[in-house]
């Protein structure tokens, strides 16, 4: 999509520190990090929110939560924990309309979120 911010470092017309990318989804460093980890694993495909979603996407979304595991995993996050979360819609915060899963690692998380 045209004015999309993740499409764009997708398409590498800006930049992003990318750590994975597959056939279906890049994994890239989130420029305010709020974690010592925080990667944001996004589908090469621009889909708005979690509203979104199909059943056909259940592969795809399943690689999301697989790769943010492996991220994990590969900075020393996996016994520790991490967090790994979608927000969807203004209520919880999503400013941008392209889904993204957080990876939030690297100091310990408070629940519930704020
Ligand atoms: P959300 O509020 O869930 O929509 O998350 C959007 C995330 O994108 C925020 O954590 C921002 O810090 C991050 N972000 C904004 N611009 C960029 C960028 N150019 N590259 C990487 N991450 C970004
Ligand atoms: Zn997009």
């Amino acid at each position: 999509m045209a004015d999309c911010l993740f499409c764009k470092i997708i398409a590498g017309q800006i930049p992003g520190t990318i750590v994975h990318q597959s056939d279906h989804i890049v994994a890239f460093k989130d420029t305010t990090p709020r974690a010592p980890t925080h990667v944001l694993v996004v589908p090469r495909r621009h889909i708005a929110s979690l509203n979104d979603l199909g059943e056909e996407d259940d592969a795809l979304v399943g690689e999301m939560v697989r790769t943010a595991a492996a991220i994990a995993k590969k900075n020393g996050h996996a016994e520790g924990g991490y967090r790994a979360v979608f927000n969807c819609n203004a209520d919880a915060g999503q400013t941008v309309f392209h889904i993204h899963l957080h990876l939030l690692g690297g100091r310990k998380m408070t629940w519930p979120p704020g």
